[in-house]
């Protein structure tokens, strides 16, 4: 797979898409990791079929760029076949927690790759309307490109409050690099609604879920997470082999971890909390 942007540094083909989108390209998604990873771990992870989510675009905490799926390919990233057919998804390495927080790095970088995107596929404006409704049922015209967020299409808070509060300054700013003007939501809305999806979605975040305030627990779809790793990392389980990448946080896991944990000097416990997640995410 060779890169559809010169700003890519990392390409790691994901298996995790459905091949040629079925709707022209008229939208993008940006989304929270939920992980301060760099563009490699997270494309590390996306490459695992057992994962089943994946992104076009992975932006790292260092400002590092990954592409795992094609541009012309859908994505596996937002819980919607209709929005990933029509979108092209970028995940963000963020805090774990709220408002999922991103790297003044991995800001510049979003910023620097939505343009890229824009100029190669023909757009000169980027547009948030801030609300659901109007901008599934928004038909964009051939040179503009409508945000839409996940927790339209699902239980999450992705793309977490704060880049969700910046998609306006976002739009405006990539407007203006295009040489555009800012535009507001005064575009009428019409024609063109959005089908309802079907069937399970996947859900991209590298945690596979939203952590809640209150506490952190790992899921599953994250224990795969730290499978992949620790295998990409060469560590090994307590009956010597790389870990089955079954998403369940067994004793071979629970040994892996430790061994990791002590290699990099944190409490070593054998629980991937906040400080072992984001080390498993940064490594490479
Ligand atoms: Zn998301």
């Amino acid at each position: 797979m060779k890169a559809d942007s010169s700003l890519v540094s990392v390409v790691i083909y994901s298996p995790n898409n459905s091949g040629k989108r079925v709707y022209p390209l008229t939208r993008i998604s940006v989304h929270c990791a939920v992980g301060q990873c760099i563009a490699y771990s997270a494309g590390m992870i996306f490459a695992n079929p057992g994962f089943e989510a994946s992104s076009n675009y992975g932006i790292g905490k260092d400002g590092s760029i990954g592409q795992y799926v094609p541009e012309a390919y859908r994505s596996r990233c937002t819980s919607s076949y209709d929005n990933d057919n029509r979108a092209i998804t970028i995940e963000v390495a963020s805090d774990t927690y709220a408002p999922y927080k991103v790297t003044d790095a991995a800001y510049k970088a979003l910023i620097k790759l939505l343009v890229d995107i824009c100029k190669r596929n023909g757009k000169k404006k980027l547009l948030w309307f801030g609300d659901k409704d109007k901008s599934l049922s928004y038909s964009p015209k051939p040179d503009e490109l409508v945000m839409t967020v996940h927790r339209w299409f699902a239980n999450k808070s992705c793309p977490g409050d704060y880049l969700y509060n910046l998609h306006g300054t976002i739009a405006a700013e990539v407007t203006k690099q295009l040489g555009g003007s800012a535009v507001s939501g005064s575009a009428a809305a019409a024609a063109a609604p959005a089908s309802s999806s079907s069937g399970k979605e996947a859900t991209a975040s590298l945690s596979g879920a939203d952590h809640t305030e209150s506490g952190y627990t790992i899921s599953a779809k994250q224990a795969m997470a730290v499978q992949i790793l620790l295998n990409a990392y060469g560590y090994k389980g307590k009956d010597g082999k790389a870990l089955t990448v079954d998403g369940a946080f067994g004793v071979n896991t629970e040994y892996a971890v430790v061994q990791y944990q002590k290699k990099n000097k944190v409490t070593s416990d054998g629980i991937v909390g906040p400080v072992t997640w984001n080390l498993l995410l940064g490594s490479n």
